[in-house]
């Protein structure tokens, strides 16, 4: 019997969860995200020594992390909590934690979790994107992620919305320096920003839904086109990867209305219409990232199971 922690770091808090060897959470402990660097690898054993302390035995520890681990030197770049960049976070955790330490992209966790035992269970072939405050993804091949030459692999966020409209023009510069990115249409910030430039409103995305459910005609509009922009990026995922289910997670995957012929849409836009795949919402909404986390040192006793 193995026992996995799973640590999901967050810009605001760090969730760490022990995981039982059949997948459950026997014990999760939340704490602050501390500014500085040292004291964020301090806060992390100090985390792990009162979580193996509560279930009384020793674990594996994988953490999931926004931005990703260039494989080359293993300096952690593009995350948002800004003082892992530039830093050999692995290497110096492994140190603090005299043990090996799996870590990958938030995203990456995510959509381990939904493959493994969530939503996308069963499939062999599960692209996971979270439509959140940002837009991350991952995709996971036989119950392995693919992780990419360069950590790269499934970073549909920051590629150009397929096929701009004329109202869609010109792209609006992302903060990661390209133009039109999918992220700046399909995040709930996206959401928010798209209705603004539509309708002069400054409203936000739960109040945006709210007024579409009740049938206001603009908010109504904005969840349409919404979709739209959905499909045309994920059809591009279709096209490439075509994947047997595509797992939606973060706040804007709570809006049920976005996934009325979403799947078809999406097909409509691939190469001959071949593609039958499913779009389907996350099991295990906020709980994927410390169990994916937890998952990268693999749930054997889950996947014989399921
Ligand atoms: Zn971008």
């Amino acid at each position: 019997m193995t026992l996995r922690i799973g640590i999901d770091y967050g810009g605001t808090k760090i969730e760490a969860a022990a995981l039982s060897p059949e997948g459950s959470v026997l014990y999760r402990r939340r704490t602050a995200t501390p500014d500085s660097y040292d004291l964020v690898l301090t806060t992390l054993r100090d985390l792990v020594a009162d979580v193996e302390r509560e279930i009384g035995a020793d674990a594996s520890v994988g953490i999931g992390t926004p931005g990703s681990m260039e494989p080359a030197s293993g300096m952690i770049r593009n995350a948002n909590a800004a003082c892992l960049n530039g830093r050999p976070f692995k290497r110096d955790l492994e140190t603090v934690l005299a043990r090996e330490v799996r870590l990958a992209n938030d995203a990456n966790c995510f959509a381990l979790s939904e493959a493994i035992d969530g939503a996308g269970a069963g499939r062999a072939s599960v692209f996971g994107l979270i439509i959140g405050t940002g837009c991350g993804a991952g995709y996971v091949l036989d119950g392995k992620l693919v992780g990419g030459a360069h950590a790269l692999a499934g970073e549909v966020g920051h590629m150009p919305l397929p096929d701009p409209q004329p109202d869609e023009l010109p792209a609006p510069l992302c903060w990661c320096g390209l133009k039109g990115c999918l992220e700046s249409w399909v995040s709930g910030t996206g959401f928010q920003r798209a209705f603004h430039s539509a309708t002069g409103r400054d409203l936000d995305s739960k109040t945006i839904v709210a007024a579409a459910q009740g049938g206001e005609p603009e908010a109504v509009e904005a969840l349409h086109r919404y979709r739209d922009r959905l499909a045309r990026g994920l059809s591009v995922v279709a096209n490439l990867i075509d994947p047997d289910v595509i797992v939606l997670g973060g706040g804007m995957s709570n809006v049920e209305p976005i996934y009325e012929g979403l799947a078809e849409a999406i097909r409509l836009r691939t190469f001959s219409g071949i593609w039958k795949g499913d779009v389907v919402q996350a099991r295990w909404g906020d709980s994927s990232g410390v169990r994916g986390a937890a998952l990268l040192w693999g749930l054997e006793e889950t996947l014989a199971r399921a």
